[in-house]
């Protein structure tokens, strides 16, 4: 019995990252709704100032119960180890803070989230980081739009809102020959349908807020690292920081550097860090990600095929169906289902898309109207009205985004509940 198991997925969703508490037996992990923690002795506090010791200093930088999500998240991805943070911008943010200095560019996919595109196109951009977006699909693309600034590669497992699967063995495979780290938003995917890290991706963010949770009541990121990218020429990770007394995070932290630079300086210095109460919450999301997520992609794929058959409706977004021109990579990166968001085009009759689409949201009584994915709730949205309302018309044709784009996230209700409800809102804008 003394043999060292590797543990299942769900074995880990349940366990990984806690033991009972040794003082009260307590079962559950306890919330540890506390700011600060006290030292031992004057010669411990300063061990842990230094990072010569690693242990609980303020909530700001770490927190036992945030720990536990942290460690449960990296085994749950085959990562090295986890940062989370008060949100999936917050994550991408540190990340990107982390790596990145003025005059430093990105290559990234441009089937972004919405507030991701933002984010990169217009923030980053006072901060002199220049960003350039490139059509995920053709590998050549992204070696195109390389050059020696290049500090980073960025994409999403399942885009938004194409349903499209980033190929990442092969963009991984050009980061890595180039000495640049992929960074991959694995949201939509979750990690019972996709580990990215397995395919060579280097760091891993999350929007913990969506399946992670899984029940749309916190807002929380997490950031996962592989420990696999080879820093030691990599600036920002590798030369003294002179705001930690010169410490050489790659030298002194190896595969760790990453994650502690990005949690004693990035977290320590921009304050983004996630609240104990709202990690409690997502721990509680994880331990039944595995149930959740086989249910969302049996929901998701009897409703991309009742709409793929429906007269109403001009075309499906879905890379579970065999049409789809991502049907072949999805088989690779998410065999288990291409996760349960998408979107599908309501037939351009006679009449003005727009309010047909703004019609057929009205009338809907299962799927709640608002801006979020991932909830145990179907939800639906119009993106041309809403998310992506402050992109520019050239910018939503970019991003792919029409008046008569409707994008699902579909949950976990009866699956003929969600189709009647569906049937519904078309019988009444057919009149
Ligand atoms: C929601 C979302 C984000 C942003 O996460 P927040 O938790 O809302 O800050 C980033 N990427 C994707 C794919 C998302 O769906």
């Amino acid at each position: 019995m003394s043999e060292k198991r590797e543990f299942g997925f769900e074995t880990k969703m349940l366990h990984a990252g806690h033991i009972p508490d040794a003082v009260t037996g307590s079962r559950a992990v306890p919330i540890y709704q506390t700011t600060s923690y006290v030292f031992d002795s004057p010669e411990k506090a300063a061990q842990l100032f230094e990072l010569k010791q690693y242990g609980n200093i303020y909530t700001r930088i770490n927190n036992p119960t945030t720990s536990v999500f942290e460690e449960r998240i990296a085994s749950l991805e085959n990562g090295t180890g986890a940062l989370a943070t008060a949100s999936g911008m917050a994550a991408q943010f540190n990340t990107m803070m982390t790596l990145l200095r003025p005059g430093d560019e990105m290559v990234a996919s441009s089937h972004l989230y919405g507030g991701t595109y933002t984010q990169l196109e217009h923030t980053l951009k006072q901060l002199s980081v220049k960003v350039h977006f490139v059509d995920p699909t053709d590998i050549k693309n992204w070696e195109a739009a390389i050059t020696p600034a290049t500090k980073a590669l960025y994409g999403e497992t399942i885009g938004n809102p194409k349903g499209s699967i980033l190929d990442i063995e092969k963009v991984a495979a050009l980061a890595t020959s180039r000495g640049i780290p992929l960074i991959v938003d694995n949201t939509f995917a979750s990690p019972y349908l996709c580990r990215p890290i397995d395919f060579g991706a280097h760091i891993v963010v999350h929007s913990a807020t969506k399946f992670i949770g899984g029940h749309g009541n916190s807002i929380g990121g997490v950031i996962v690292d592989s420990g696999k990218f080879d820093f030691s020429n990599y600036p920002s990770v590798a030369e003294p920081t002179a705001s930690y007394h010169n410490l050489k995070f790659y030298e002194t932290f190896g595969e760790y550097g990453f994650l502690m630079k990005a949690r004693a300086v990035t977290l320590r210095d921009t304050g983004g860090c996630i609240a104990p109460f709202n990690a409690f919450l997502l721990i509680q999301g994880l331990e039944t990600i595995s149930l959740r997520m086989e249910r969302h992609v049996q929901n998701a794929r009897a409703i991309a095929e009742f709409l793929n058959a429906h007269p109403q409706v001009d075309w499906v977004h879905y890379a579970g169906l065999s049409n789809s021109p991502y049907h072949d990579l999805a088989q690779k990166y998410v065999p288990k289902g291409p996760g349960a968001v998408f979107a599908f085009g309501l037939q351009k009759g006679s009449g003005d898309v727009r309010e047909a689409g703004k019609s057929f949201i009205e009338n809907l009584n299962l799927f709640s109207h608002l801006a979020n994915v991932g909830d145990a709730r179907s939800l639906v949205i119009h993106p041309a009205s809403t998310t992506h309302q402050q992109l520019s018309d050239s910018e939503l044709e970019k991003a792919g985004v029409g008046p008569e784009l409707i994008r699902l996230s579909v949950g976990l209700e009866t699956t003929e509940d969600l189709i009647w409800d569906l049937e519904n809102a078309f019988h009444k804008i057919a009149h």
